[in-house]
């Protein structure tokens, strides 16, 4: 029904105090033998079962003036009694959860991604959809406005009133930030950008469009003029502490500290702006890869329950790859930051033992039980598929720029994985980018992919880096804070003597808390657990921030004393001391004229 009057919602943050929503939802001619109405179970992007309607504190029908009998038949599944006429649901939903996912309310803000607050009207899923966004009463809420990708019906720029969506699907790729922001605008390639900062902060917006405006532009550069979108908006909150953020099709919602903002009058890019920036380019990369080239098991979405894919190092391994590559490609990180922060990765890859158990392949498909639900074991048992996905990245676009004597590269990868399926709504079937990648490069890449997607196997990152003139090197850590990606301090004689336990620690009031044993340590060997609480090395006090200290009168194959509790029992293990693992990668340019040149051509760099 082409013609079909659109589902209509209304969504007044009815009490702000309490964080409570106000949802409704009117359909015309809803179902004569009883109308569904479904919350999603997930939210696209996040591939964890959530249950939104666990959120929901009352729900009620009315057609008219008379209440309609409603039936909860699953978990998010509302079913109304036969009506006549216009059907509306209500639901109360409380919305208090601060990440980016779901919805917030409170007096100073609100926030909702669609999946969190919107039912899903069963059979009508297709059509168009309006919503009137309102806001709340009372004086101290005058200055609030609204943010959001979704088109304007009856509403003035960034105001409330009504919006509109072409479908259910579209209604939910919009979030929607209401309360006092700040709004910079930047064009790229012609396309307005708009960042909206909400939460105080004191950032340099001008830095910020100027820097976003290179790295947006270097994006579309990757697939191809015209850019998909008609405007874009980041949707930044600034908070204390935070990190985080989800894609939507026209948008981003992100979530970091506000001291990762710029600050007026400084030049220099901070570490932490540095990596909110390679969280900006992830997001804004997925409104290619993931937002419109899907794996066929997205599209269409499936919203009651775990949507299954082998594809996730594609979709979020290749775009964490590019998001830190566009960043130097675009000039807002010199070389060398580059090859620390790859050094890092790497280091962060060694160091998880769970990379020989599980492939890569395997992490995609078990993301909703296992990557989205760590625990205390989860770096011995699994290995991420954004993690080890961007390296394999990197060794495909390494590979296909060595095989193809520079000719070809990832970037005509995913402008053919935009051309065949962004492009036309094809979802890409399991096997479609290792098809898609021989069929574009010209080169064989069948071992390539047996062994980088559906095995254990080191990943041929010495050998690949070497041809662009950078030299890995691998050496044990020198603290508990060094994450690697820089040359040692310490003389190499020295670290090689120095002991590691083979734990990851959190402080405790009682001592140092065991948040991790890793396979192959010290404390694994000798029976230390999770969860134990040390209390002392060789009779003295120990706590997470002196450990470090403690263990540095041992070398390889002493035995110390140490003292831990498990619950309320106090625990006395023998630990012999082991060397520290060489996980730790750091990465140095090699004097090579021709791999330094393919280097460049890689980077991007001038000169
Ligand atoms: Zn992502």
């Amino acid at each position: 029904m082409p013609n079909a009057v659109p589902i209509r919602y209304i969504i007044v943050p009815r009490s702000p105090e309490a964080h409570l929503f106000e949802v409704t939802c009117t359909v015309d001619d809803p179902d004569p033998n009883g109308q569904g109405f479904a919350l999603p179970a997930w939210a696209p992007g996040s591939y964890l079962i959530r249950d939104f309607a666990r959120n929901v504190v009352a729900a009620q029908a009315r057609s008219g003036r008379s209440s309609v009998p409603i039936a909860k038949v699953d978990k998010h599944t509302w079913v109304a009694a036969p009506a006549r006429g216009p059907l509306t649901l209500t639901l109360q939903v409380y919305a208090c959860d601060p990440s980016v996912r779901a919805a917030h309310l409170d007096a100073s803000h609100g926030f909702f991604n669609g999946p969190s607050v919107f039912v899903r009207v069963l059979g009508k899923e297709g059509r168009a959809c309006e919503v009137d966004i309102r806001a709340p009463v009372g004086s101290r809420y005058r200055s609030w406005r609204v943010a959001t990708t979704m088109r304007r019906r009856h509403a003035p720029m960034y105001g409330f009133g009504v919006y509109r969506a072409a479908s259910y699907d579209e209604l939910i790729d919009h979030p929607v930030e209401m309360g006092t922001f700040t709004v910079a605008r930047f064009e790229a390639r012609g396309i307005p950008h708009d960042i909206a900062i909400s939460g105080r902060h004191d950032a340099d917006v001008e830095r910020l469009c100027a820097d976003l405006r290179h790295l947006c532009e270097s994006h579309i550069a990757v697939f191809g003029l015209p850019a998909p979108m008609r405007r874009y908006l980041f949707l930044v909150t600034a908070a204390s502490e935070g990190y985080g953020g989800l894609e939507h099709r026209d948008s981003t919602a992100l979530l970091c500290s506000r001291e990762d903002l710029p600050r007026a009058g400084i030049r220099e890019a901070s570490e932490a702006y540095r990596v909110f920036l390679g969280l900006c380019s992830h997001e804004y990369f997925h409104t290619w890869n993931v937002k419109r080239i899907k794996p066929a098991a997205f599209t269409p979405y499936d919203l009651g329950r775990e949507n299954y894919t082998r594809l996730l190092w594609a979709f979020e391994g290749i775009t964490s790859y590019y998001d830190d590559l566009q960043l130097v490609r675009a000039g807002l990180i010199s070389e060398s930051d580059y090859l620390e922060t790859l050094g890092r990765s790497i280091t962060s890859l060694v160091r998880t033992a769970g990379r020989m158990k599980q492939t890569v392949e395997q992490a995609s498909f078990d993301a909703w039980i296992k990557y989205y639900r760590p625990d205390e074991n989860s770096p011995n048992a699994q290995v991420s598929y954004y993690l080890k996905g961007s390296l394999i990245a990197l060794c495909l676009d390494l590979t296909i720029r060595s095989r193809t004597r520079g000719r070809k590269s990832l970037d005509d990868l995913m402008r053919a994985l935009w051309n065949e399926y962004g492009k036309t709504g094809l979802g890409v079937p399991e096997d479609g980018v290792e098809r898609l990648a021989e069929r574009v490069t010209g080169i064989r890449l069948r071992t390539f992919f047996d062994r980088a997607l559906r095995s254990t196997d080191e990943l041929p990152l010495r050998r690949l880096l070497a041809s662009v003139g950078i030299d890995m090197r691998l050496r044990p850590a020198e603290s508990a804070a060094d994450k690697g990606g820089k040359p040692a301090t310490t003389p190499a004689r020295e670290l090689a003597s120095r002991v590691t336990l083979g734990v990851r620690v959190t402080d405790d009031a009682a001592g140092a808390r065991l948040t991790h044993v890793l396979d192959n340590g010290a404390a694994q060997a000798a029976g230390l657990s999770a969860g134990d609480v040390l209390v002392a090395v060789d009779g003295f006090k120990v706590s997470a921030a002196n450990l470090d200290r403690r263990l540095a009168r041992h070398r390889p194959g002493n035995v110390a004393t140490v003292h831990a509790f498990r619950s309320d029992q106090l625990l006395e293990f023998k630990l012999v001391m082991r060397a520290g693992p060489l996980d730790t990668c750091t990465l140095a340019l090699i004097a090579d004229r021709a791999a330094g040149n393919r280097r460049r051509a890689w980077l991007r760099l001038r000169g």
